[in-house]
């Protein structure tokens, strides 16, 4: 049996990349700070990096799965170069389903496909459709990406305003 093991799991608009509507061009793609610093301390405190990403443009006829997958090759090849390696990016091109965020369907392919301990793993993303999709999947520890307070509603773990607010707790283990 493969031994489990815990993910970061990501969002991308607006999480890993300043928010461009329908994003699909390469030369647009533009890091938020902090990103990188987070995912290269996810990678060496032993998580899998996981992208989740609702992208709908693709069945609203905006952009193809080939403009897709032409920007995700550019976003893993840059994340590469900067010695964080992603482990898988998912992505929902439909308007609705099971894989469509806040239905857990992609983080839940990802933990079987990736051998992921959901109840040890993170999340961050800047929706609360986000947050709902990783709760409902059993990720333990969901953040709220937002310079705002947590809205009373929200399902998240707290709300952070920079990406490296979670680095330290990378290294707390949820059940130690
Ligand atoms: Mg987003």
């Amino acid at each position: 049996m493969m031994k489990m093991r815990p993910a970061l799991f990501l969002d991308r608009d607006g999480t890993i990349n300043v928010e461009v509507n329908y994003l699909y061009k390469p030369e647009e793609f533009e890091f938020i700070p902090g990103i990188l610093e987070l995912a290269r301390a996810a990678k060496q405190a032993g998580y899998c990096l996981i992208v989740c990403t609702n992208q709908s443009g693709i069945a609203r006829g905006y952009f193809s799965e080939e403009d897709y997958q032409r920007l995700t090759r550019h976003m893993e090849h840059l994340f590469a170069a900067e010695g964080c390696r992603l482990d898988a990016v998912y992505h929902c091109p439909d308007l609705s389903g099971p894989l469509r965020k806040p239905e857990p369907g992609m983080f839940l392919r990802a933990a079987e496909e990736l051998h992921i301990d959901l109840a040890e793993s993170l999340s961050l993303g800047d929706k609360e459709r986000d947050i709902r999709a990783a709760r409902a999947a059993g990720v333990a520890r969901n953040y709220l990406f937002t310079d705002a307070p947590l809205p009373a509603d929200s399902c998240a773990t707290a709300a952070v305003a920079d990406p490296r607010e979670l680095i330290p707790l990378l290294l707390r283990k949820q059940n130690a």
